[in-house]
């Protein structure tokens, strides 16, 4: 097929309103345009979900799309809905649908309406769904969060294992795209291996965020003042705080209340309500802090994050790496703060043992990396883009100079003799 560039731009203008592409967004639309299988590695807010979307407005047919999570796929139909005029134009495909419903999707799917199909890979395994998409048209097949495809990934979805096979069914010689923020080329390997799409066309967006400032502190047991004096001194100003534990979280949350910070406590143990009002709180800014577990971030966007402190250090470089990155969105100050002690990383282990053995040496492994990560006496922002296979130079990188390590090398060998006392 062969497309413009000026129709690709006219395209981008005419459904999203956009004026211009982001990072390689463009390169990536026209690889799908060109029905090669591609890869697409960008990191969280890249910008990936319009590489498939546009290329399948564009496109006769329909893209199928495959996303782990029902909430997210609602969100992103409704926002294609929202950019045209045709109701028709996104469905959701899933177990949730009476007959009705299931009977309009295949009508508009029929009709040449839908371009783009959201299905969940439970949906995808079921034969008369199979059935229904070989008999129709389809553009492409566009794997999102790609990464759940793999053991080594931080959110492995077996399902995910059966999509290639599926895509096979569906159609022959089906275009078949995999999307992922997440970097490591281990996991990598992987999606590209179970996919089936050797030789795909990849594009790998850099990983760094220069405007983050990275620091790791030993973790003593006056880590609570710790905190309440870094908050203090940032007055007014929004942040997160990662905490292992709901009970943590709560003790905590209550630790800086009565220090006189504005804080509220958010983790799944929470009640819907109570949880929604804590996140509506901190998004309207009537609260500064959030004291949370990991429940708390996905598909969070508050531009304007000024801090993530990290009171236990997290189990892989891939969590780190994407909770620190809620900080800073606007591209201004972003302070990461993580507290380290070995004693933590031996909890971590212990949560560990009772899973599969294969499991476990996985976690013992991404463990391991967190370990070197917290000692580290290179630049830390070197180490996370190496972890991801990029290579930084911080002598001449952007960021560079953005963490403890590069700016205060002495201060840190101390720091961290006393996190092994
Ligand atoms: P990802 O899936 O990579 O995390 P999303 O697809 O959710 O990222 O996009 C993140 C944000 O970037 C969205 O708010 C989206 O509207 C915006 N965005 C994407 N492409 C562009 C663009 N070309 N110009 C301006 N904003 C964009
Ligand atoms: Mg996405």
């Amino acid at each position: 097929m062969l497309t413009a560039n000026s129709d690709i731009h006219a395209a981008l203008k005419k459904y999203f309103g956009f004026n211009k592409f982001k990072g390689l967004q463009e390169e990536v639309v026209k690889s799908i345009l060109s029905r090669n299988h591609t890869f697409v590695i960008m990191p969280t807010g890249g910008g990936k979900s319009l590489c498939y979307q546009l290329p399948a407005l564009m496109q006769d047919g329909t893209a199928i799309v495959v996303s782990p999570l029902i909430a997210l796929m609602k969100n992103q139909v409704d926002a294609i809905r929202g950019l045209s005029n045709e109701e028709g134009v996104a469905h959701v495909l899933n177990s949730s649908l009476n007959k009705t419903e299931v009977k309009r999707v295949k009508e508009d799917i029929v009709n040449g309406i839908t371009k783009l199909l959201y299905v969940a890979p439970e949906s995808l395994t079921k034969d008369e769904n199979v059935d229904f998409l070989r008999s129709v048209k389809v553009s492409f097949m566009a794997i999102d969060e790609a990464h759940c495809i793999s053991e080594w990934g931080h959110d492995f979805r077996p399902e995910y294992r059966n999509l290639r096979h599926i895509a096979k069914r569906i159609g022959d010689d089906i275009p078949i795209i995999g999307l992922t923020a997440t970097a490591t080329p281990k996991v990598q390997e992987d999606i590209i291996k179970n996919l089936g799409i050797t030789g795909a066309k990849t594009f790998k967006a850099s990983f760094n965020r220069p405007n983050l400032y990275y620091e790791v502190r030993p973790k003593t047991k006056n880590v609570d003042a710790d905190i309440i004096r870094f908050i203090k001194q940032n007055d007014g100003k929004s942040g997160i705080v990662y905490c292992l534990s709901r009970k943590r979280v709560e003790e905590l949350a209550q630790v800086l209340q009565v220090n006189g910070i504005k804080a509220v406590p958010y983790h799944a143990g929470l009640d819907a309500k109570t949880r929604s009002s804590h996140q509506d709180k901190f998004l309207m800014e009537d609260v500064d802090v959030v004291v949370a577990t990991i429940a708390f971030g996905m598909g969070i966007d508050k531009p304007d994050v000024r801090f993530v402190i990290h009171h236990d250090i997290p189990k892989s470089i891939e969590s780190y790496y994407q909770e620190t990155g809620r900080a800073g969105r606007d591209g201004g100050e972003g302070h990461c703060l993580a507290y380290y002690a070995y004693k933590d990383i031996e909890k971590l282990e212990k949560f560990m043992s009772g899973k599969p053995v294969a499991e476990q040496e996985i976690g013992q492994a991404l463990l391991q990396e967190v370990v070197a990560f917290a000692e580290t006496s290179i630049s830390r922002r070197k180490f996370i883009l190496h972890y991801f296979g990029e290579a930084f130079d911080n002598k001449t990188g952007e960021g560079g100079d953005m963490d403890d390590n590069v700016r205060y090398p002495k201060k840190q060998k101390e720091a961290k003799d006393n996190a092994k006392l």
